[in-house]
C-alpha cells in the first residue's frame, strides 16, 4: 500500500501572517482526516517559519515550492536544500511548468536540484506534464516518459514522489478525465519500473483539482494523490479535498 498524499501549491500567495491564519483555521477543522493520508503544504519560501511553526504537533507538513541545486555560494536570491532541511522542510517540489517555462528550468537542472534535496533528506516532488500542442500531437505519453527518465536518472526512485501536471489543465478549470489521467500514471509506472520497485513510488495527479473532482481521481489506480494549486487557497475545499471518499 503507498501512502496517500494531498499537497497545497500555494505559488506566490500568503505571506506569513496570511499563513499563519489559515493553517490556524485548517488544523482546527482537521480533526481525524489524516489517518493514512499526508497533507503537506508548500508556501511562499518567505512564509515556510511560519508554516512550520503552526504545524509543529500535528500530522501536517510542509514543503518547498523551488530550491537551488548548489549547496551554497553567490547565488543572490536563492536557497539552498541544507538551509531547508535546517528548517524541518520535508518535501520540496521541482520541475513545476511554471518554473519550465517561466524559468527556463530544464530536465538536466530537474534532475540536479531533486539530487540536491535527496541529499538533505528532502523528498523531491518532481513534476511533469505535457503541454496542450504536445497532447494534441499526440505525444503526451513520449514527453512524459521523457521528462520522467531526465529527472530521475541516478536516483534511488523509492525516495521520490512524482506529480503528473498536464500543463493545459493547470489554473484552467480543465481537468484530465480520470481514465486520461490514470493512462499516463500508468505509462509513469511503466517508465519507473526499469530503475527500480515501481510500485512503491507514490504518482499524484495535479491540474484543477477541486472538491467535485477529487473522489473520481482518486479511485484510479495509480492515482496516489493530488498536488493543488487554487483550491488548496481556500480551507473548506482543501479540506474537502483532503477528506476525499
Ligand atoms: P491548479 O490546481 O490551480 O490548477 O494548479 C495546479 C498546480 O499547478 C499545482 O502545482
Amino acid at each position: 500500500m503507498r501512502t496517500t498524499y494531498l499537497v497545497g501549491n500555494w505559488k506566490m500567495h500568503y505571506a506569513p501572517a496570511d499563513t499563519r491564519t489559515f493553517l490556524a483555521r485548517f488544523l482546527s477543522r482537521i480533526g481525524t482526516v489524516t489517518a493514512g493520508r499526508e497533507i503537506v503544504f508548500c508556501p511562499p519560501a518567505l512564509s515556510l517559519e511560519s508554516a512550520l511553526e503552526a504545524v509543529k504537533s500535528t500530522p501536517v507538513s510542509v514543503g518547498a515550492q523551488n530550491v537551488h541545486h548548489k549547496e551554497s555560494g553567490a547565488y543572490t536570491g536563492e536557497i539552498s536544500a541544507p538551509m531547508l532541511q535546517s528548517m524541518g522542510v520535508k518535501y520540496g517540489i521541482v520541475g513545476h511548468s511554471e518554473r519550465r517555462q517561466y524559468f527556463g528550468e530544464s530536465d538536466v537542472l530537474v534532475n540536479q536540484k531533486a539530487v540536491a534535496l535527496l541529499n538533505c533528506d528532502i523528498t523531491p516532488i518532481i513534476c511533469v506534464g505535457e503541454t496542450l500542442e504536445q497532447r494534441e500531437a499526440g505525444e503526451a505519453q513520449v514527453i512524459v516518459r521523457q521528462q520522467v527518465e531526465a529527472a530521475v536518472a541516478g536516483m534511488d526512485i523509492t525516495r521520490l514522489i512524482i506529480a503528473y501536471e498536464p500543463v493545459w489543465a493547470i489554473g484552467t478549470g480543465k481537468t484530465a478525465t480520470p481514465a486520461d489521467a490514470q493512462e499516463v500514471h500508468d505509462v509513469i509506472r511503466d517508465t519507473l519500473r526499469s530503475l527500480g520497485d515501481s510500485q512503491r513510488v507514490p504518482i499524484l495527479y495535479g491540474g484543477s483539482v477541486k472538491p467535485e473532482n477529487i473522489d473520481s481521481l482518486m479511485a484510479q489506480p495509480d492515482i496516489d494523490g493530488a498536488l493543488v494549486g487554487g483550491a488548496s487557497l481556500e480551507v473548506e475545499s482543501f479540506l474537502r479535498i483532503c477528506q476525499y471518499n
